[in-house]
Parts: C-alpha cells; structure tokens; sequence
C-alpha cells in the first residue's frame, strides 16, 4: 500500500479511537489521545496512557514527562516532529493509575494497527507497560524493565521487521535521579545508535513518490 492509501487507513484509525468505547477509561476520558507523528516515521515511542495534560489535549506526552522526552531526545539530535509517539492505551486511567490488562487488551488492536500503518523499524517502549505489551505482542517473555531495559531484541510485529527495545518512562525518571541517569544513559547508548541505523535506511516520503 502507498503513503496515500496509508494515509486514509490511518484517518479512520483515529476517528475510531475518538469515538471509541470498547473500555470503561472512555467515560472518564476528556479527550482520546491516538498519537502523533509522521506517518513514514522510522521510530516509535510507545508509552503507557496520557495523564491529565495529554487528556485535556488530546495528544500524547505533553506535560512534565513530555518535556523530559522532548529533552531526551534533542539530547541525543533527534527532533520530536521526527518520530511517532503513541500509548498502549489511547485513554487516561482515572488519577493516573496504571492501565489494567482488560483495558491494555481492549485497546490493543490500535496499536497493533498503527505499527501494521507506520512500519517504523525501532521500536521504543517506555515503562513497564509498554515494555510487557509488546514483548508480550512479539511473542517474547516478559519478566522485568530491569532485565529487558538497554535490550534490543529483532522481533517482528504485525509482520514488521522491528528492533525493540526498552527503558524506563520519563515520569518515573523525573524525581528520581538514579533512575533519571540510567534513562539518560538508554538514549545516549542504546537508542542513539538505534536511531541512527534506522534513518540511515531511510523510508520514502510522499514526495519520494511524487517526483
Ligand atoms: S482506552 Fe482504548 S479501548 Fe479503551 S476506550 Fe480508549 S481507545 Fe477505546
């Protein structure tokens, strides 16, 4: 399928999730939050669910934890607008408490359908959420961020040939300094490089197909 066709599918991937009641987070939810970022991205960040920032806008990561992300990543030369964010699920859990299986599982195929979409080559999870949703997805076993984190595993994912890997949420770094400095050292030595591999190769563009 083309950049176009992409382009339509994904138009109504999100109409779906705005309008989606598959789970209870939908009625305390403000806004549904499906993500953003270029359809021809070559990375993804997958986080745990928007919190009350994310919910009161309606896109992902733009509160405290957003702005540590956005500096992770112009740490290490890459711009935000470059790469696609999302959340396992697309909804704020009530007082930000974690997601629960149900509402992970009901949520799941969105996401299945925005890798099938995106075909990003690097994977990024961010958490332990995130972290076990797509091990889990991938067919791996999960057993804890401390030993998955820093990890890159090939796996392949709604038959995408990905590199995943996975290291701590930004908003359990952000008053924890030990943690904060693990986060810091993911970017510079696993994601960094990770990054730079996946835009060497890189993916065409619309205007790629316009020339
Ligand atoms: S969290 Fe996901 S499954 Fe639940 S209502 Fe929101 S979009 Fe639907």
């Amino acid at each position: 399928m083309g950049i176009k066709g992409n382009e339509h599918e994904y138009e109504i991937l999100v109409s779906e999730i705005l309008g989606c009641t598959r789970c209870p987070l939908h009625t305390s939810r403000t806004k549904a939050v499906p993500g953003e970022g270029p359809l021809n991205a070559s990375v993804m960040f997958v986080g745990e669910a928007p919190g009350r920032s994310e919910d009161l806008e309606g896109r992902p990561f733009v509160g405290s934890a957003g702005k540590l992300l956005d500096s992770l990543l112009s740490s290490i030369g890459v711009e935000r607008s470059s790469v696609y964010i999302t959340n396992v699920v697309k909804c704020r859990p009530p007082g930000n408490r974690e997601p629960s299986d149900e509402e992970v599982r009901a949520c799941n195929g969105y996401l299945r359908r925005q890798i099938s979409i995106i075909k990003p080559r690097v994977i990024v999870a961010l958490g332990r959420i995130a972290g076990r949703t797509l091990y889990e997805m991938a067919g791996l076993r999960w057993s804890s961020i401390r030993s998955a984190r820093g990890r890159v595993v090939r796996v392949k994912l709604e038959g995408v040939d990905v590199m995943l890997t996975v290291t701590y949420h930004p908003a359990a770094a952000l008053y924890n300094p030990g943690l904060r400095e693990e986060l810091e050292g993911d970017f510079r030595e696993v994601i960094a490089p990770l990054i730079k591999g996946a835009s060497v190769a890189r993916k065409p563009t619309l205007e790629d197909f316009l020339r």
